[in-house]
């Protein structure tokens, strides 16, 4: 089988799977963080956990564009969008936690691995190689223009909501408590609602199944969990803010 037909049939068993993970992760949240559990076997340093799961996607990205053929302005510019993104998210996010669990499963590890081969692999090969071959002028195209700006507001939210949840604990503290100010007066989980904008800016921008697979993907693994987050929340502070959502504004 050629690759073409191959990343058809890959493309579509994932886009699948975004469905079915979406399903489950509302029953049973990925087990990192507050929701580590010994029952779910066996655990790994959790700064190692997330280098492991994070540092595939630019690897793999960008070892798609070197092997090319696309090298033009356009996919430069999907590059350094990628790697500006997931170089925070592999070697700068892990040295920022503080307290809480120091382990988390490997299981959640591997799959969040699993997830980061695949969208890294899909998008790269796409973008650059397999998917419609798209000139410098796409970088005025209103959906190219619209869908980076989505992704950019989207990066800052997701940056400094999860910098105002790390700095809540001071130096040695463990535990939780209540966020607030900014965004999180409103949702509960504004780094995952950037989160999700972001890739929707870039299923925009990039104009691509594999990049609506990024966002459906995110979405099911973000929406179940901040959902899980919301809960938590309610149940652990009997003061927690009645009027805060989980994670859209007024919503949800
Ligand atoms: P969380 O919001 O659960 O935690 C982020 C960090 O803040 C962790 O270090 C956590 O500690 C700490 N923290 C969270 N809440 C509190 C609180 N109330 N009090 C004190 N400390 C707190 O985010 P995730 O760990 O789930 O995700 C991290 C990043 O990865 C996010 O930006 C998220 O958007 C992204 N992500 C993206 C996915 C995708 O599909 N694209 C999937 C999963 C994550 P602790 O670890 O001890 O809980």
């Amino acid at each position: 089988m050629s690759e073409p037909q191959t990343f058809r049939i890959v493309l579509v068993v994932w886009l699948a799977l975004a469905a079915a993970a979406f399903l489950l992760l509302l029953f049973v949240p990925a087990p990192y963080g507050r929701y580590t559990r010994k029952s779910f076997g066996p655990t790994v340093d959790r700064r190692l956990g997330w280098i492991l799961m994070e540092l595939p996607s630019p690897v793999i990205f960008a070892l798609c564009f070197a092997l090319g053929p696309r090298h033009g302005i356009l996919p430069l510019v999907w590059l350094l969008l990628w790697l500006g993104h997931y170089g925070h998210r592999a070697v700068v996010f892990p040295f920022q936690m503080r307290g809480g669990a120091q382990q988390m499963n490997l299981a959640a590890a591997l799959l969040g691995l699993f997830f980061n081969f695949a969208n890294a692999y899909l998008n790269g090969r796409y973008l650059f190689a397999l998917g419609p071959e798209r000139g410098a002028t796409w970088l005025l195209e209103p959906r190219f223009v619209a869908g980076v700006t989505l992704f950019a507001a989207g990066f800052i939210i997701n940056r400094r909501a999860d910098l105002a949840l790390q700095r809540l604990r001071g130096p040695g503290e463990s535990g939780y408590k209540i966020p607030r100010g900014g965004l999180f007066e409103i949702v509960s989980c504004p780094n995952y609602l950037g989160e999700i904008i972001e890739w929707c800016g870039w299923a925009l921008c990039t104009w691509s199944l594999p990049g609506l697979g990024f966002a459906l993907w995110t979405a099911a693994n973000l929406v179940p969990r901040a959902i899980s987050h919301h809960r938590w929340y309610r149940t652990t502070f009997t003061e927690y803010p009645r009027r805060r959502r989980a994670l859209v504004p007024f919503l949800l």
